[in-house]
């Protein structure tokens, strides 16, 4: 079963659907995301289009992998939901793009 990773950082205490091969692939800096805290928990990570995601996006501010949590979620598919370092779905599309383009400035 293919775990979505984001869920899985979330939930990983209570899923027992999640498999040892998903918690030995994750990366190493989703142990100090602040997100995994039980006290955030109930926060409303993955807002449905229009909702407020002010809750979720001021834990991010506060967290210090937020850098590391970019990057990766960049790599994701674009329509990986969930808010990621601050950023939405939608928001992150510009980001991958700047990205992407970047990429393709530098010489091989
Ligand atoms: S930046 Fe936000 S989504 Fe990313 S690990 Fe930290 S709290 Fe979680």
């Amino acid at each position: 079963m293919q775990v979505n990773p984001y869920r899985a950082l979330m939930e990983d205490r209570d899923d027992l659907a999640l498999s040892l091969a998903d918690l030995y692939d994750r990366p190493a800096w989703m142990r100090d995301a602040l997100c995994r805290e039980p006290a955030y928990r109930d926060v409303e990570w993955f807002p449905g289009r229009g909702q407020p995601a002010d809750e979720a996006q001021a834990i991010c501010a506060r967290c210090i992998v937020r850098p590391e949590c970019l990057a990766y979620a960049l790599t994701l598919d674009r329509d990986t939901p969930g808010i990621w370092a601050g950023t939405s779905s939608r928001s992150r599309r510009p980001l991958r793009a700047a990205v992407h383009r970047e990429a393709m400035r530098r010489p091989a």
